[in-house]
């Protein structure tokens, strides 16, 4: 027996979540899939306890600087990790009912376990089989785990989130944002941390000067740095950890190797050959600006398409495409241009928009580049003397600011309200005509010469 449905959305993350719940405020009648935990990645392995975890190395350091600003503490470096875990886990939990009461609040049918397409429009999950006039499929992905001798004996981003104890030794493989941020956290909370890259810097798909600034960060809070390293294999046992490197370096021990050097789309499973649906060389599903693929009506959101994997991007590539299908928004879809990130790293970085290299390429000799280098108010206190980074790019005759990237305290906060600018054409000229908030480190942005 099946039963029939206007929209069936496969992962409950924030993609499957969005798109399901803003179809049901339009009137549709909605299924949503879900193998494991309501919230995805984000909510359960990803933005939120990461968060939880930066907050907490935050205060580490603030309880640092608090001596500097006249407090008599004594910091005693222990960090009870345990009792943060299990407040974070039940925090956690409560985020996964509030989800679970949500659907139920909006009549969004839910159905545990995993998903797998019988038709283009059929699919079949937790013993039913449900038939849809549209379909998304929002499955997110995993973290990758290299296949080399001993990678079993590391964790990944995942296993990170379930560690009991702060390890006394992390070796971390990988230097994009989820490397980085969790090598500036466990550094802060008490672990020796070395930090194993590819090439000769991290986070290379940003501006150069935020990843120099990185780079300066982790050096500062005592991260080890090893360039050129590539893995070639992992020995010892679980709990002492040695990493071989292909130029037969054995280094270690380590009590936790964590594999950040990547995602992968989870549609191995899916049986998207059913669906008539070929995902492209990687596993990811191909779609249009419509988020439509090749199958009319099945659309593909959020990381499982490969694009831009963040969770508002995720979002609101399904509030659009909801908006568009069951809202009579014609033509409603998501503009990936100009999408603003931060990378949590002590201090935070925040960038919008265009590298200086990706910009020349764009705009050729009309780029202008306006940077800054300063040490924060804040830090003049402190004996250490960090530098924020600043800088803006803009394109043509006009100066309209094509990027705009932050490495200082404040960055990913500040950053929001400067992407709405850029979202909206802002000129040079249009920042030097806002007047600057002070003492703050945000008014540098308008105030560049
Ligand atoms: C450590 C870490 C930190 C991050 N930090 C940030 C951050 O600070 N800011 C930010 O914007 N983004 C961050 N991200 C990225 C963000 O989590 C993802 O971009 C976002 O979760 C993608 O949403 P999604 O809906 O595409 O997929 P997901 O959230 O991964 O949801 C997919 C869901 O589908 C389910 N599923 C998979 N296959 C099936 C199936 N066959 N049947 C049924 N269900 C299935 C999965 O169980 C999962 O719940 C972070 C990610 C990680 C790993």
């Amino acid at each position: 027996m099946s039963e029939s449905f206007d929209l069936v959305a496969i992962g409950g993350g924030s993609g499957g979540l969005a798109v399901a719940q803003r179809a049901a405020e339009y009137g549709a009648r909605v299924a949503l899939v879900e193998q494991a935990r309501l919230g995805g990645t984000c909510v359960n392995v990803g933005c939120v306890p990461k968060k939880v975890m930066w907050n907490a190395a935050s205060l580490g350091h603030a309880l640092e600087d608090a001596r500097e600003y006249g407090f008599r503490i004594e910091v005693s470096g222990r960090h009870d990790w345990a009792l943060l875990k299990e407040k974070r886990d039940a925090y956690l939990r409560r985020l996964n009912d509030i989800y679970a009461r949500n659907l139920d609040s909006r009549r969004i049918h839910l159905v545990r376990g995993p998903a797998r397409f019988l038709g283009p429009r059929t699919v079949v999950a937790g013993g039913e089989v449900l038939e849809a006039r549209h379909v998304v499929i929002a499955t997110g992905g995993q973290p990758s785990v290299p296949q080399l001798p001993g990678a079993q004996l590391g964790i990944t981003s995942d296993g990170f989130f379930e560690l009991a104890q702060c390890p006394a030794r992390t070796a971390i493989v990988g230097s994009g944002y989820i490397a980085v941020e969790l090598a500036g956290m466990l550094a802060a909370l008490g672990s020796q941390v070395t930090l194993f890259a590819r090439h000769d810097s991290v986070l290379r798909r940003f501006d150069e000067m935020l990843q120099q600034a990185t780079v300066e960060s982790l050096t500062a809070a005592g991260v080890a740095l090893r360039w050129r390293s590539v893995p070639a294999a992992v020995e010892g046992t679980e709990g002492a950890v040695q990493l071989r490197t292909r130029d037969g370096v054995v280094h270690g021990p380590f009590d936790s190797l964590i594999w950040a050097v990547g995602r992968e789309p989870a549609t191995a499973e899916l049986g998207l050959a059913a669906a008539g649906i070929e995902p492209d060389a990687g596993g990811f599903v191909p779609t249009d600006r419509f988020q439509e693929t090749r199958v009319q009506q099945v659309y593909a959101i959020g990381d499982v398409t490969g694009r831009e994997p963040l969770t508002p991007v995720a979002i609101a590539a399904g509030r659009r495409l909801a908006d568009r299908v069951f809202g009579r928004m014609a033509g409603r879809h998501l503009d990936y241009g100009n999408i603003p990130t931060v990378v949590f790293t002590h201090p935070p970085l925040g960038t919008c928009g265009l590298t200086e290299s990706q910009a020349r390429q764009v705009h050729g000799d009309t780029v202008r580049v306006y940077r800054s280098e300063f040490v924060p108010l804040y830090h003049a206190m402190t004996a250490a003397k960090p530098k924020a980074r600043i800088k803006l790019i803009t394109a043509g005759a006009e100066e309209r600011v094509v990027g705009c990237h932050v490495a200082g305290p404040g960055a990913d906060e500040l950053l929001q309200g400067f992407a709405v600018a850029i979202h909206m054409g802002a000129t040079k000229r249009d920042f030097d005509d806002t007047v600057a908030i002070h003492p703050t480190l945000a008014e540098e942005l308008v105030t560049l010469r």
